[in-house]
C-alpha cells in the first residue's frame, strides 16, 4: 500500500546543513519533513571535539552538537523520519521522493543536504579487512586498538585530527603521507609534528594491508626512493577525504566533475526549480560545519521565497 506524505518542504539529510535548513524552514512555517538518511547527524557523529564552531569557547563533542541541532529543529515543528531517500522524481510540478521505509513524499520544495562520505584507497586488502582492523573512523574504532600500534593514511585536517586522537590511545601512530608535506592547517600540522607518539612517514604510499583474518601490518613504498617497507600494525585508518552523496541525483541535477551539486552563484538554487542544495553535497571548497549550517540557512530562505512566489501557503 502506498504511503503518501505531502509537504511544502522536504529536507534530505541530517548534518549541520539539513538541521539548520529545518530550523529556518520550521520557523517560517513551512512545516518541513526531514529524512535523516543512514547516519542521523551526519559526519559530525564520528568526530570528537569541534573546536571551531562559533559559540562554543571550550569546544563541543560532534554528536552532542548534532543532538542539540536536532532538538532545535524539532522544537519548531520539524518532523523527523529516520529513513533513507532512495529515489527521486523531479519531472513534475510537485517533486517526488521515495524512502526505504515505503513512503512516497510529494513536496513543493526540496532541500538537499546529503553531505559526503569517506573515500577509500581502493585496495583489495582494504576491502577484505574492512572492520577487521581497517576503518575510516578513528573516533568510532580507535578504542579497539588501544595499547597497540596503528597506521593512518592522509595528510589533511582529518588525518591530522584522527592521528592526534589515536595518539591518546596508542603508543605509536604511523602517519602515512604521500607527499613531503601535509595539507592540514598550520595548527593541526604543529600538533601532529610535535606529538612524539606520531611518526610521520613522508612520501609514503600504501601498497598492501597485511593479514588474513585481521590486520597485521602494512606494506608501504617510498615514492622517492622506491624502498618497500613493512610496518607491523593492528589498526589501519584511512583519512583521505570525502565523496559527496549525490548518486541519487545523477542525470537529474547538474554536478561538477567530482559529483558536487552545482548551485547558481550566491544562492542554493539547482537547475531544477524548487530544488535547493546545501552543505557538503554542494561545497567542495570550505566543507566546514559552520559553512554547511550557513548554506542550510540559505536553502531554507531560498525555499521560502520560492514557495511564496509560487503562491504555496
Ligand atoms: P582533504 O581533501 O583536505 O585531504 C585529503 C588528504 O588525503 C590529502 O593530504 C591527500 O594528499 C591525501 N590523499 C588523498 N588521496 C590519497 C590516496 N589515494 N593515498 C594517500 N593519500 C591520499 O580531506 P580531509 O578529509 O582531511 O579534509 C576535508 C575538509 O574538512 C578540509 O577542508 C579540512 O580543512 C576540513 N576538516 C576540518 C577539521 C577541523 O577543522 N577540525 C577536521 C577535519 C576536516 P595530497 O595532499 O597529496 O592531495
Amino acid at each position: 500500500m502506498s504511503n503518501i506524505v505531502e509537504t511544502k518542504c522536504l529536507i534530505i539529510g541530517s548534518g549541520p546543513a539539513g538541521y539548520t535548513a529545518a530550523i529556518y524552514a520550521a520557523r517560517a512555517n513551512l512545516k518541513p519533513i526531514l529524512f535523516t538518511g543512514q547516519t542521523p547527524g551526519g559526519q559530525l557523529m564520528i568526530t570528537t571535539d569541534v573546536e571551531n564552531f562559533p559559540g562554543y569557547p571550550n569546544g563541543i563533542m560532534g554528536p552532542e552538537m548534532m543532538e542539540d541541532l536536532r532538538k532545535q529543529a524539532e522544537r519548531f515543528g520539524t518532523e523527523i523520519n529516520y529513513e533513507l531517500i532512495e529515489r527521486v522524481d523531479f519531472s513534475g510540478d510537485i517533486h517526488k521522493a521515495y524512502s526505504d521505509g515505503g513512503k512516497e513524499i510529494h513536496a513543493h520544495s526540496i532541500i538537499i543536504a546529503t553531505g559526503a562520505d569517506a573515500k577509500w584507497l581502493g585496495l583489495e586488502s582494504e576491502q577484505k579487512l574492512m572492520n577487521k582492523g581497517v576503518s575510516a573512523c578513528a573516533v568510532c574504532d580507535g578504542f579497539f586498538f588501544r595499547g597497540q600500534e596503528v597506521a593512518i593514511v592522509g595528510g589533511g585536517d582529518s588525518a591530522a585530527e584522527e592521528a592526534s586522537y589515536l595518539a591518546k590511545l596508542c603508543p605509536t601512530v604511523h602517519l602515512l603521507v604521500r607527499r613531503d608535506e601535509l595539507r592540514a592547517s598550520k595548527i593541526m600540522q604543529e600538533r601532529v609534528i610535535n606529538n612524539e607518539k606520531i611518526k610521520i612517514h613522508w612520501n609514503t604510499s600504501t601498497q598492501e594491508i597485511l593479514g588474513e583474518e585481521e590486520v597485521e601490518g602494512v606494506r608501504t613504498i617510498n615514492n622517492v626512493t622506491k624502498e618497500v617497507s613493512e610496518i607491523p600494525v593492528k589498526g589501519f585508518f584511512v583519512a583521505i577525504g570525502h565523496k559527496p552523496n549525490t548518486d541519487l541525483f545523477k542525470g537529474v541535477l547538474d554536478m561538477d566533475e567530482a559529483s558536487y551539486l552545482v548551485t547558481q552563484p550566491d544562492s542554493t538554487l539547482t537547475n531544477v526549480p524548487g530544488v535547493f542544495a546545501c552543505g557538503d553535497a554542494q561545497d567542495r571548497i570550505y566543507r566546514q560545519a559552520v559553512t554547511a549550517a550557513g548554506t542550510g540557512c540559505m536553502a531554507a530562505l531560498d525555499a521560502e521565497k520560492f514557495l511564496e512566489d509560487k503562491g504555496v501557503h
